[in-house]
């Protein structure tokens, strides 16, 4: 049977097409050439050979040793915000910290919960730590959506977000749950003593080594808080987060600290659109599924009358403002930029995004990748302007 000349030509066309896909799919160069498109530094710093930071060091010993009298440990807890259903990806992040940090120092672990720990839940995760571990419920006045945010608001609201794409839009419980991350966790009785938290979810992974005591190292070098990835945050989460920002900062302009990282906040140079559509906030901010932190910032006065601004502007509702935003605005306007720190040393990955140092005490990641997703992620990493404009401290 003849085919007509028309068709023939539209099935090489197509022929033609599909092996370039195939090979713009298979070609390391291609992949290469779209990653480099994207790639944020001439040289990411994690390839470069990562050692401890510098300042004074505290060792394991044996008054790390767990319940010991005359312990070493300070004021700290490892800290999870985890629902029953995580247990497994909860015991497979304690696996990985306890490997690499926390055996050697037996810092207590903090479980919240909304609801009640099951028993396989306590059973399980006291079973893989030698340290202390805590069950605590979480109030319902921490929890619960305020009485002033109007839900026929809320739910148009979700409307709009879910065009917009907003993940989770229309899950109450993760507002709550950002809420919640953003000015309440600190506040919790449980914690009143403690002053340095360690926050960490289920299923993300450590990879390395770390032979101080982080917690004395935050104390010791006056550090408030640390962390290991830098992102961009999706504008259209938090379009009035900066203008309510900024209405609180012209009641309270003197909580502004001189050494602030105002310009890593405002930087309207490597992602001009982005600072546009989150209207005049770059979106930079520290991922806070990882926070080492020093709860003092949290409880001080600036911080509180910022929160409650916040709250009460309805946002966290309204649009889905995440702690990580609301965190990262707030360190880097009230807090002395050189007392945050990058935990270059740490290995971590939290799907999709990973910081994996160059060092023999580092095993499971691949050193100076940044991703394992799509090549246009590369994009998201905002390291480059935090090392701009504060450094590498
Ligand atoms: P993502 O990292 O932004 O995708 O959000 P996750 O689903 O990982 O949630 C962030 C953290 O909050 C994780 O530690 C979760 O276990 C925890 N979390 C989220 N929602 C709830 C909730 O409704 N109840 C409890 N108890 N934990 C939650
Ligand atoms: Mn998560």
């Amino acid at each position: 049977m003849a085919i007509a000349r028309p068709v023939r030509a539209l099935a090489l066309a197509a022929a033609l097409v599909w092996c370039f896909f195939i090979w713009q799919l298979l070609s390391p160069s291609g992949t290469a050439m779209t990653k480099d498109k994207y790639l944020s530094f001439e040289r990411d710093p994690n390839l470069d050979p990562t050692g401890e930071p510098e300042g004074k060091l505290v060792r394991a010993s044996e008054d790390y040793a767990p319940g010991a009298t005359n312990s070493a440990r300070i004021n700290a807890t490892l800290l999870a915000l985890v629902r029953n259903e995580e247990l497994d990806g909860m015991l497979q992040a304690m696996r990985d910290l306890e490997r690499t940090w926390n055996h050697k120092f037996n810092y207590p672990w903090t479980f919240f919960n909304d609801v009640p720990f099951s028993e396989e839940f306590k059973k399980r995760t006291r079973a893989v730590t030698k340290a202390e571990v805590r069950y605590e419920l979480i109030p319902k006045e921490h929890w619960e959506m305020p009485s002033w945010i109007n839900q026929d608001l809320y739910d148009e609201s979700v409307k709009i977000l879910e065009e917009k794409k907003i993940q989770y839009a229309d899950k109450i419980s993760y507002h709550q749950m950002c809420r919640w991350n953003s000015g309440m966790f600190y506040k919790h009785p449980a914690l009143a003593n403690t002053q340095y938290y360690w926050r960490v979810e289920p299923n993300v992974h450590f990879f390395c080594d770390v032979d101080y005591d982080v917690f004395r190292y935050m104390h010791d070098s006056n550090k408030t808080y640390g962390f290991t990835i830098n992102l961009y945050d999706a504008p259209a989460s938090i379009t009035t987060l900066w203008p309510e920002t900024e209405k609180f900062l012209a009641e309270h302009p003197e909580y502004v600290h001189e050494n602030s990282a105002m310009n890593w906040l405002t930087d309207k140079t490597r992602r001009p659109d982005h600072t546009k559509d989150a209207n005049g906030y770059s979106t930079c901010h520290f991922w806070s599924n990882f926070e080492i932190g020093d709860m003092n910032f949290w409880r001080s006065k600036a911080y509180e009358d910022y929160f409650n601004h916040l709250d009460r502007a309805g946002g966290f509702f309204y649009e889905r403002w995440g702690d990580a935003p609301v965190h990262s605005i707030a360190l880097g306007l009230f807090e002395d930029s050189s007392k945050i720190h990058w935990f270059r040393d740490i290995g971590y990955q939290h799907i999709p995004f990973f910081n994996c140092p160059n060092s023999p005490k580092c095993k499971g990641c691949v050193t100076g990748r940044f991703t394992d997703g799509e090549a246009w992620l590369n994009r998201e990493d905002c390291r480059p302007n935090w090392f701009k404009y504060v450094g590498m401290g």
